[in-house]
């Protein structure tokens, strides 16, 4: 089979004020204001610093009607003083709020899931919100989040990655049978891999039906640190691999300046693919499927992938075949498949590092070769952040599939083991290949969010950090925090000023704690649901 060259979706182009989208256009990098959004002094603020460290687009959240005004002096004192950036607006619960703010800024976002209900009620209004786009020439985002679809939708498909693809296709039908393409989509969730499932498919879905519109990546609610940045890396990097993408958020419980570089860097080791081959189509997967392999002492069959250096393989019996694509033959397949304690170590060279392991595995399935592969993969990055990124924009679309047994990371310049090895476990952690860690769902705040979230998520994080495959969801307001963490086990969610519920699961099991009390009473609710054990210093340096 001939190897093609990476290709960009081909897409319309958006024009988002006076920096377009698409089409042979960058790709766009964005971030997301937090600061309240009735403190317009605060808003501009933060925009400055925003626009400063490289955003294309700045979006701010607008919770109610009055908010509209707020947003609008925001807008005008940042263009009577020179800043340009395009200025969006993120809309929830109030189509009216869409239908006013559409007047004031580059771009409006809705959420199909709240915009407005009933199939008529939703045309009606997304039909009068289309028409004040088009007169004023503003854009639109169609911005499905997998927690909250509507409940028609809910009802018909349940919440997944269909689901949320013809969530956004219903609109979309909408906006093209008006004549109105300046339209961007979104696929968000905070599991990676319905992320990009939903987002292929729904690349699928609009391509055959004409409809050629940019789409935005994001994880939503993947955290901070070193968990954020891979989430979000092992994510975006897998679309942006396969030619999907046209803007992207890497969205961070930090302060939203710092989204920027992360994001500069993901699409820095991204554009490091352009030039190598495509995957073959035949195996990107719309849904997780794991390679079957043969079991080789704890390597392969149903063990989860191991991570060369720091899992004990001591007393494991395999024959580890290192080899590089140029090695790869039919009669080479046909050695690894009959050597029954063959391991293949495959040492990635290409630029598109996805795209060969794509290759690889559909060779080895089209001779029916069961042989565990560990990745080996050798980066030359300077930094643990760089690392990171690299690896997971590397690494991440071929594990979301389902290929891969181990993984071996070195690098040139001297990263410690314990940041390499992390990196490592934290890759497969975001593929959901392998939980060693727990998994925080933490939202990066907006105008809504009336507590110092990133305080407490590192306050949370630290004192449940000696716990392992928990997922708690530490979110900024209860309009929308429930959702988004919908599978969390346990929830931390903002309720107003002072006030925190706690979750169990999808149930609210304490709610109106005060602030100052509500991170020990979730360790409390975690005690009772039998999830805690006092930390024995075990597992640290990894956690
Ligand atoms: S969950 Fe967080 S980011 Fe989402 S709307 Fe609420 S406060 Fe804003």
């Amino acid at each position: 089979m001939e190897l093609k060259k990476y290709h960009r979706r081909e897409t319309v182009t958006v024009s988002i004020g006076g920096v377009p989208m698409g089409s042979s256009h960058p790709i766009r990098i964005q971030s997301m204001a937090n600061t309240p959004a009735s403190e317009v002094e605060a808003g501009i603020a933060q925009c400055k610093r925003i626009i400063a460290a490289g955003a294309d687009y700045v979006r701010f959240t607008v919770p109610s009607v009055s908010d509209v005004a707020h947003l609008a002096a925001i807008h005008e004192n940042l263009r009577r003083e020179g800043y340009n950036t395009p200025l969006i607006a993120d809309v929830h619960f109030n189509a009216d709020i869409a239908l006013k703010v559409a007047e004031c800024v580059e771009k409006v976002r809705i959420n199909p899931g709240n915009f407005a209900s009933g199939t008529d009620g939703f045309r009606n209004r997304l039909l009068a919100l289309t028409r004040i786009c088009q007169s004023r020439g503003v854009a639109l985002r169609i911005g499905v989040n997998h927690g909250s679809l509507a409940a028609r939708i809910m009802d018909m498909y349940g919440d997944t990655p269909a689901g949320m693809a013809e969530s956004a296709m219903e609109y979309l039908r909408v906006c093209h049978g008006a004549g109105f393409n300046q339209v961007v989509v979104s696929m968000k969730a905070s599991n990676v891999g319905v992320m990009v499932a939903a987002t292929r498919l729904v690349a699928r879905m609009m391509d055959a039906e004409g409809m050629h519109f940019p789409l935005h990546l994001g994880v939503t609610e993947a955290g901070e640190g070193e968990d954020g940045r891979i989430k979000s890396a092992a994510g975006i990097g897998a679309l942006l691999n396969e030619g999907l993408g046209d803007t992207i958020r890497v969205s961070l419980t930090e302060d939203p300046e710092q989204e920027i570089p992360v994001a500069r860097k993901l699409l820095q080791f991204t554009a490091s693919a352009f030039t190598g081959p495509q995957a073959p189509s035949s195996v990107t997967a719309e849904a997780y499927s794991k390679r079957v392999t043969r079991e080789v002492g704890i390597i392969g069959g149903n063990h989860p992938p191991v991570v060369f250096g720091a899992d004990d393989l001591s007393g494991a019996d395999f024959n580890l075949v290192t080899l590089t694509l140029p090695e790869i033959s039919e009669y080479v397949i046909r050695d690894l498949q009959e050597d029954r304690l063959a391991v293949l170590g495959y040492r990635c060279t290409c630029a598109n590092v996805q795209a060969e392991l794509k290759w690889l595995r559909y060779w080895l399935e089209e001779a029916n070769c069961n042989v565990p592969v560990i990745i080996q993969l050798h980066l030359h990055e300077e930094t643990e952040e760089d690392f990171q990124v690299s690896a997971a924009v590397a690494l991440g679309g071929t594990l979301i599939d389902g290929f891969g047994n181990g993984l071996w990371l070195t690098n040139s310049y001297p990263l410690s083991e314990k940041v390499i090895f992390s990196a490592a476990f934290g890759i497969l952690q975001a593929c959901r290949a392998r939980i060693t860690r727990n998994d925080y769902i933490s939202c990066p705040s907006c105008g809504r969010t009336n507590f110092d979230l990133i305080a407490t998520t590192a306050r949370i994080k630290a004192a449940t950090a000696h716990l392992k495959g928990l997922k708690i969801g530490i979110m900024g307001c209860i309009v929308n925090g429930p959702g988004e963490m919908a599978d969390a086990d346990y929830g931390y969610v903002g309720a107003g000023k002072g006030k925190i519920t706690l979750y169990k699961g999808r149930e609210v099991v304490k709610r109106g704690i005060a602030e100052a009390r509500a991170v020990d009473e979730l360790i409390a609710l975690i005690r009772e649901g039998g999830d805690w054990k006092e930390p024995d210093g075990k597992n640290l340096p990894l956690n």
